[in-house]
């Protein structure tokens, strides 16, 4: 009813587009993201084995640099 979340079975993340789009996915080390960087760092590589629930290329945005694990840094100090 009014619980939208779901779990993905491959994935094993919680998303709640209830939380809006950039926090609807919690992650299992605790921090909350958006289906673009789910999809960067887990779903783009579970996908080929299926019943991911993030593949919908329509429901994210395209992963910039800081969405994917082992990012360069955007600046230098
Ligand atoms: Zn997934």
């Amino acid at each position: 009813m009014a619980d939208s979340s779901q779990v993905c079975p491959l994935c094993q993340v919680t998303i709640n587009s209830s939380n809006g789009a950039e926090l609807e996915v919690q992650f299992s080390t605790g921090a909350k993201g958006s289906r673009t960087k789910l999809w960067a760092r887990v779903c783009q590589y579970a996908q080929g084995r299926g019943g991911c629930i993030n593949t919908n290329p329509q429901l994210r945005s395209e992963p910039s640099a800081s969405d994917f694990y082992g990012e360069p840094p955007a600046f230098k100090l």
